[in-house]
């Protein structure tokens, strides 16, 4: 019986189309019938042809359902069983996993250490923006959850969203009283700064250019936003906070925006300055500070803007990061290392990351809702997919 699923056909071309439904490939998987498969910001870098993904590939890696079918080795989960799973792919008891790096399992079958579902240069594993995928090691891979319905626009930000804005503040050691810039305002910046006002933050500072993200920032994590097409950040912040802030998070990357360059349209490539953020953090984070770094970053990158000599390299104002003492923290982020205290926490209604959720639609919407979401289209911030 094939599946839809939502594939990847040249740059800026998603189709829904019918593959092959998955099969068990060893005794330790099992397959999962998804309920819920959100499109990540992190997607769009594939998307617009950014990296060397194939054609044909189906996207998505955070992916939750009901264990359709288990091989003959799992013993934790049997068919019926909802979970949610973390956007790695891991073995369980490599080096990396065994001490917690689980985004860096030795025995992902990738060209770097660490397995994702549906995505660049991790793996051959499809993604799960489809009716069902295929788990590896699911006794590691799968966090089981309460039974029934409840929650679900939560649980599924457990797969990658909530971790990762959790370990970026993590990343930058942020604790109860201090101080934290996070730049991006999409979902990962949103749920690091969601993250730091569960940690107790003093003040949070959230930066973006995208009105609709400011405001759930405003309103849900209690920051004080700066939009960098208006000002700049690494003047206004010190000014409001009477000096550099303790910390600091990247949720933007490599394609980030130079507010000081123009063009038509706001993400035209000739605007994107690869170094932008990690340099306006060198800006605002006060020495001795400490920054994590999770927007994603690339060795290669097959299609730059003309004026990015060389692709993967940044021109990073080291000398200043190195007279500032600065502690730089990066990486994907080892999901299982947070999931379960994370559901915990929404298990008991003390966190609710689902305010993100802007659109909830069927499959068969997905390719539309990934061109609506790669302009930043106003009040597109997180879209769920229910196939
Ligand atoms: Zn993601
Ligand atoms: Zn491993």
């Amino acid at each position: 019986m094939p599946i839809d699923a939502t594939v990847y056909r040249g740059p800026h071309e998603m189709q829904v189309e019918e593959i092959d439904d998955p099969e068990l490939q060893g005794p330790n998987d099992a397959i999962l019938e998804i309920t819920t498969a959100a499109i990540c910001g992190s997607d769009l870098h594939m998307y617009e042809g950014r990296t060397t993904i194939d054609e044909g590939r189906v996207f998505g890696h955070e992916i939750m359902g009901v264990i359709d079918e288990v091989g003959e080795g799992v013993e934790s989960f049997e068919q019926g069983d909802r979970v949610v799973l973390p956007f790695n792919v891991a073995c369980g008891f490599c080096r990396n996993c065994v001490d917690d790096y689980t985004a860096y399992c030795e025995n992902a079958d990738s060209e770097t250490p660490g397995g994702v579902y549906g995505y660049a240069q991790m793996g051959p594993y499809q993604g799960g923006q489809a009716e069902k995928v295929r788990v590896p090691h699911v006794d590691f891979n799968a966090l089981e959850l309460p039974e029934g319905e409840e929650h679900e626009d939560d649980y599924i930000m457990l797969a990658d969203v909530f971790p990762t804005g959790w370990h970026a503040c993590e990343l930058a050691d942020l604790r109860a009283g201090e101080s934290v810039v996070v730049y991006g305002g999409g979902p990962v910046g949103l749920m690091a700064a969601y993250s730091a006002k569960l940690k107790g933050a003093g003040a949070i500072y959230l930066v973006d250019r995208v009105e609709s993200r400011l405001e759930l920032a405003e309103e849900h994590c209690d920051a004080h936003t700066v939009n960098f097409e208006e000002e700049d950040p690494t003047e206004v912040i010190p000014e409001i906070h009477g000096g550099k802030v303790d910390k600091g998070v990247d949720a933007v990357g490599y394609q980030a925006i130079d507010g000081g360059r123009h063009a038509d349209d706001a993400y035209d490539k000739s605007r994107e300055n690869p170094s932008q953020v990690v340099n306006d953090l060198i800006g605002t984070v006060r020495p001795t500070g400490k920054v994590g770094v999770v927007g994603v970053y690339f060795s290669s990158d097959p299609n730059p803007p003309e004026h990015v000599e060389e692709p993967g390299e940044l021109d990073v104002r080291f000398g200043s990061l190195f007279e500032s003492a600065l502690n730089v923290g990066t990486g994907q982020c080892d999901v299982k290392r947070y999931d379960r205290r994370l559901r915990n926490m929404i298990e008991e209604g003390r966190a609710e990351p689902s305010f993100l959720v802007s659109h909830r639609v069927g499959l068969d919407e997905a390719p539309e809702m990934y061109e609506r979401f790669d302009e930043r289209e106003e009040g597109v911030t997180k879209v769920l997919l229910k196939p």
